[in-house]
This record gives structure tokens, C-alpha cells and sequence, in this order.
């Protein structure tokens, strides 16, 4: 294998020396269903070399409409979505080194991989679970890019999704990002759920779970976080702090929404002087 052939065309953009970079660079991903494996997919072609992969679920036969890498036989084997993330990764760079912790980011586990890493890639499906990881990557200081696909809407209908960049100046809480309601619903096991529905009355579709996903929409959001990290990277540019795709629309757009002051993760935890 010649490695100098394998990354010309990168190089043509951003130099030897950007290509270094990148495969300097420790990467842990967090979340490997339809955002992440795209994710974990374009890292290995882009030169990515150091990767920890985080989560807990194993590949079922309602996401084979999105995960990228897994087959019909993951399904039977109920192959857990690291592993076949990693399987992916090697089969583009079998020297790539891939650590995996199937687990929760709430799970003690999971803190040594996040602080073994430079940058961290979110990829999940919950705002608790948002609001978790932005916990951990403001404790130890990370580079954190937020990605969300969601849909929305009723009579309107929309869907798409964003990419946030969360390293000390903004960061889900402060840009309000996080849907409180939401978080409240997945605090609670099922039976308060119902009852909270029948005493407040819940939109039902809250008690849902998950909606719609679907892997063209997610290969979007991937690519605008993963180009976002080259360009971070390599210092092509500075990366965008908020990207948001209208699917519906057609478009993308970068937000100028400012944070809140005082935020107790960016301010208190990120650029908090160091110990
Ligand atoms: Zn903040």
C-alpha cells in the first residue's frame, strides 16, 4: 500500500502538512447509528487514524434503512454498532487503531476515551443524552461537534438538522438548543410518562420516541460536521459555529444567534483556568 497516493487528493486541498494533522488528531465518536457511522465512515477516508467509538445498542432490523457499514447478517447476529463501525473503519484502514466502549455516556466508562481524545463527535438521538455528553467534554476541555437530524412541524412540516461546534463560546445549554420538555419526558420511566400525559396533556407524539430518520438527510449533517472538522483541523478556516439544513427547503445556513451570558458549561467548565 502506498500511502502517499492514498491521500493526494486531500492533499491537493489542504498540503502533506494538513494531512498530518488529521491523522494526529484522536477522535471519539459518540453514538454509531445513522449520524455517527456516516461519521466513523468519512473520518477513515479523510486520514482519520485514532479513533474511540461509544455506544450501547446493537444493530436491529429498523436501522438498516441508515446505518452505513452494517449488513442484513448484523442484524441476526445482533451485532452491537461499535463493532460494526469498527469492521468499517478497518475495512477502509486496517492500521487505524479503534477503541470501543459499549456503554452509555452517563457510564464511568466512558469518561477515559472522551478525555483520550482532541475532538468529539456527538451523534445521538436525545437531548438528555446531549446535554450529558456537553457535560463531560466541558469537564475535560474537548472540542465538541453536536449533530442532530430532527423533523418537525404538523400542518408545516419540516426536517433536516444542524451542526453545532461547542468548545467554549457557545454551547447547546447557553444557545437554548435543548428542548427542556424533552429532556423532562426521558427522565421519566413509562408509567409517569403516561401519567404526566394524562394530567398535563403531552403531545403524544413526545411519547414517541425517536422520529422520522432517514440516510440522505443524515449523510448531509455528517458531511457538514465532518468538513467542518477538516477545515478545524487543518486551519483551512475557522469552523462555523451553527450550520443548519433546511431539507425541506433546500438549503443551508450558517446561525449568528448569540449564547447567553454566564453559562455554567462554557464559562465555568471550558474556560475555566486550568487546575
Ligand atoms: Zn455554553
Amino acid at each position: 500500500m502506498n500511502a502517499e497516493c492514498r491521500y493526494s487528493r486531500n492533499e491537493g486541498l489542504f498540503g502533506a502538512e494538513g494531512q498530518a494533522k488529521i491523522a494526529g488528531t484522536k477522535v471519539t465518536i459518540v453514538g454509531l447509528g445513522g449520524l455517527g457511522s456516516h461519521v466513523a465512515q468519512q473520518l477513515a477516508y479523510l486520514g482519520v487514524r485514532m479513533f474511540a467509538l461509544i455506544d450501547f445498542d446493537i444493530v436491529t432490523e429498523s436501522s438498516m434503512n441508515r446505518l452505513i457499514g452494517a449488513s442484513d447478517a448484523d442484524v441476526s447476529a445482533a451485532t452491537k454498532k461499535v463493532d460494526a463501525a469498527e469492521r468499517m473503519i478497518h475495512s477502509i484502514n486496517p492500521a487505524a487503531t479503534v477503541d470501543r466502549f459499549g456503554g452509555r455516556v452517563a457510564d464511568s466508562g466512558a469518561e477515559a476515551p472522551i478525555a483520550w481524545s482532541d475532538v468529539v463527535f456527538g451523534c445521538l438521538d436525545r437531548d438528555i443524552h446531549r446535554l450529558e455528553l456537553t457535560e463531560v467534554c466541558a469537564r475535560n476541555r474537548k472540542v465538541f461537534f453536536d449533530l442532530a437530524s430532527d423533523t418537525g412541524g404538523g400542518e408545516s412540516l419540516w426536517y433536516g438538522g444542524r451542526v453545532v461546534l461547542c468548545a467554549g463560546s457557545g454551547c447547546l445549554v447557553c444557545l437554548k438548543l435543548l428542548d427542556q420538555e424533552q429532556m423532562a419526558l426521558d427522565q421519566m420511566d413509562q408509567r409517569e410518562r403516561e401519567a404526566d400525559q394524562r394530567i398535563y396533556g403531552v403531545a403524544n407524539g413526545a411519547l414517541l420516541g425517536p422520529g422520522p430518520s432517514v440516510v440522505s438527510v443524515n449523510g448531509v449533517v455528517a458531511s457538514l460536521a465532518v468538513t467542518e472538522f477538516m477545515v478545524h483541523v487543518t486551519g483551512l478556516r475557522a469552523p462555523a459555529a451553527q450550520l443548519t439544513y433546511r431539507a425541506d427547503l433546500g438549503t443551508v445556513t450558517k446561525s449568528l444567534d448569540r449564547p447567553a451570558e454566564g453559562c455554567y458549561y462554557c464559562e465555568g467548565l471550558w474556560r475555566a483556568p486550568s487546575p
